[in-house]
């Protein structure tokens, strides 16, 4: 029998160190990871098996075992799903093959976070598998690819590498169904509580309730028969409301996200009549850390008739709520094709519209029932929701309600337009705006100072996509969008606020026109025209830019792209 030993890469080095020494709280996340890996690889085969209906031969009654074995100080967990061939052995459990590693690795290097960020960082980008090092200073590894015939043994002490050799039969004969795999923790000294029934029913009630494979507290070869399950085996989403718990709710998204935050955000319904689909999805407290990551993937789960299809289907969601996480379970759907045509079925871009809908609804009533945790949210994805508002015309009603802007109406506090509409005063027409990097130079801005003066507000926009959705989006409930910092704009007609600043009226003023002509000579190839105006109150001049002309943010953040 060829042993064959290999090292890990340098990535599944640098992560395990971080593994073993980083993380000595919460360290019940192993038992979640293995116990979540288990049920997809069982979610796996139920969905190939769908067309190839002789890799279960027939068994297809899915269960993970959880089971110990005292005498050895071993943990075991056991699940009849798809399984790995040697070569899906030394890929999956030997490299990190996932995109985004080294990024993840930078942040947790350059930050030098607590031990929960650090958990948390690791649990979004998924350390999985190698949780298991946090309990067990050897980990072996059997397993068998459903429909084929050779068992193989991996085996690792967590440092330099692993050694893959074929299983022999008594390691074969383990795998109870004939398919599968099983994990042996050799457990640590100091988590010997891993050892106890109690200990590990509660962890997998707590982490695994709510996943649609049974969980069993026993070794298959020797399950009693009527055994029950320790955890409901029935997927969440389809219970009904009533009966699912806020911890369950919460517990769902952890193992769904691998976050440690709460959802600020947990929207469940049905949607019936046209078409129909269960839907329970979740907004993080915390942005992702690949959230801008052109290549990051959608987050929703996408399953039809509660068989797994897909956690990457492109379409399913906009792009603009790539930061939702969750399940989507489609009554229409066929099964029985592949993801590539799934993905075109026209049902899909229905779901996509419904399920868009229902969240900015869903967000608005969050803004009026719970304001805070609103803020939180538009502090997080708020930029990334505005990608909507050029992206997807039938969503931009929906979108324009829960949009959020500081303004000058009220120092650090966050407006809806609808509310800057109704502090507009009498004969202004348009919704004034200016656009930069920083709120702080914004607010001293010297085009401003007449607005203000006046009382008339103004939204100060800071996040690099209000300049696109502007370009493209000439008003909101009939009111224009200008720029302070655009053409000429007349506040003559509104009276300042204070008026002992006047010190003349406006008619006293000597004549500018000597002045205005020696400084248009003078600057006759900088700028296009000078103008006196009544935007300024204390700052004797600003730059504008002329009508129909780019603002003047858009023109440094067009330059910027340029490069
Ligand atoms: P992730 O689950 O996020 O992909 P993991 O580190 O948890 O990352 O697992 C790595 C890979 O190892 C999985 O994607 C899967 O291909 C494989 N794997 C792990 N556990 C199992 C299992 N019980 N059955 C089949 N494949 C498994
Ligand atoms: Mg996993």
């Amino acid at each position: 029998m060829t042993n064959e030993t290999m090292n890990f890469g340098a990535d599944v080095s640098r992560l395990l160190d971080i593994v073993a020494h980083a993380l000595y709280s919460n360290r019940d996340v192993f038992l979640r990871e293995l116990v979540s890996n288990a049920a997809d690889a069982c979610d796996r085969l139920r969905y190939e098996s769908i067309r190839d209906p002789s890799l279960t031969s027939g068994d297809t009654t899915f269960k993970i075992n959880v089971f110990k074995d005292t005498g050895y100080r071993c943990l075991h967990v056991q699940d009849n799903g798809i399984g790995m061939s040697r070569q899906e052995m030394i890929d999956n459990l030997g490299t990190i093959a996932k995109s985004g590693t080294r990024a993840m690795m930078e942040q947790i290097k350059s930050n030098p976070a607590n031990d929960q960020d650090r958990l948390s960082l690791i649990g979004q980008f998924g350390v999985g598998f190698y949780a298991s090092f946090m309990v067990a200073h050897k980990v072996e590894v059997i397993s068998r690819r459903a429909g084929t015939a050779e068992t193989h043994h991996w085996e690792s002490d967590g440092r330099a590498g692993f050694t893959i050799r074929e299983a022999t039969a008594d390691e074969a004969k383990k795998l109870s169904s004939g398919r599968g795999t099983l994990i042996i923790l050799h457990v640590n000294d100091d988590a010997s509580d891993f050892l106890i029934d109690e200990k590990l029913k509660q962890v997998i009630q707590i982490w695994s309730d709510h996943i649609s494979v049974p969980v069993y507290l026993s070794d298959p070869a020797k399950t009693e028969i009527d055994e029950k399950p320790v955890n409901a085996g029935s997927a969440l989403w389809m219970r009904s409301k009533q009966d699912i718990t806020t911890e369950q709710y919460e517990e769902f998204y952890r193992h769904i996200s691998h976050g440690l935050d709460e959802p600020v955000l947990t929207s469940h319904w049905r949607a019936e009549g046209k078409i129909e689909y269960t839907a329970l999805l979740y907004i993080p407290t915390l942005r992702p850390w690949d959230m801008y990551d052109p290549g990051r993937k959608t987050s929703v789960r996408l399953y039809v008739k509660r068989v797994f299809i897909s956690d990457t289907m492109d379409g399913l969601m906009y792009p603009w709520m790539r930061f939702v996480r969750g399940v989507i379970d489609s009554e229409d759907l066929p099964l029985n094709i592949s993801r590539e045509m799934l993905q075109m079925n026209p049902v899909i871009a229905k779901i996509r519209s419904g399920v868009a809908k229902r969240i900015l609804s869903d967000l608005n009533k969050l803004s009026e029932d719970d304001p805070a945790a609103f803020k939180t949210f538009w502090g997080q994805f708020g930029p990334v929701l505005k990608e909507g508002l050029y992206d997807a015309v039938e969503h931009r009603e929906g979108l324009f309600k829960i949009a959020r802007f500081f303004s000058t109406h009220q120092e650090d506090t966050l407006t809806s337009l609808s509310d800057y509409v109704s502090r507009m005063k009498d004969g202004q027409d348009s919704i004034y705006y200016i656009t930069g990097e920083n709120l702080e130079t914004l607010k001293n801005s010297p085009q401003i100072e007449g607005f203000k003066a006046r009382g008339i507000e103004v939204l100060l926009m800071t996040d690099t996509i209000d300049d696109f959705w502007l370009q493209q989006i000439h008003d909101f409930d009939g009111k224009p969008f200008k720029s302070v910092t655009k053409g000429s704009i007349d506040l003559s007609k509104f009276e300042k606020q204070n008026k002992t600043d006047d010190k003349k009226p406006e008619s006293e003023h000597r004549d500018t026109t000597p002045l205005l002509a020696s400084l248009k000579d003078l600057l006759k190839d900088e700028v296009g025209d000078v103008r006196i105006s009544s935007r300024l109150t204390d700052s004797p001049v600003c730059l504008v830019a002329a009508e129909g002309e780019v603002d003047m943010h858009m023109e440094r953040v067009l330059k910027i792209h340029q490069k």
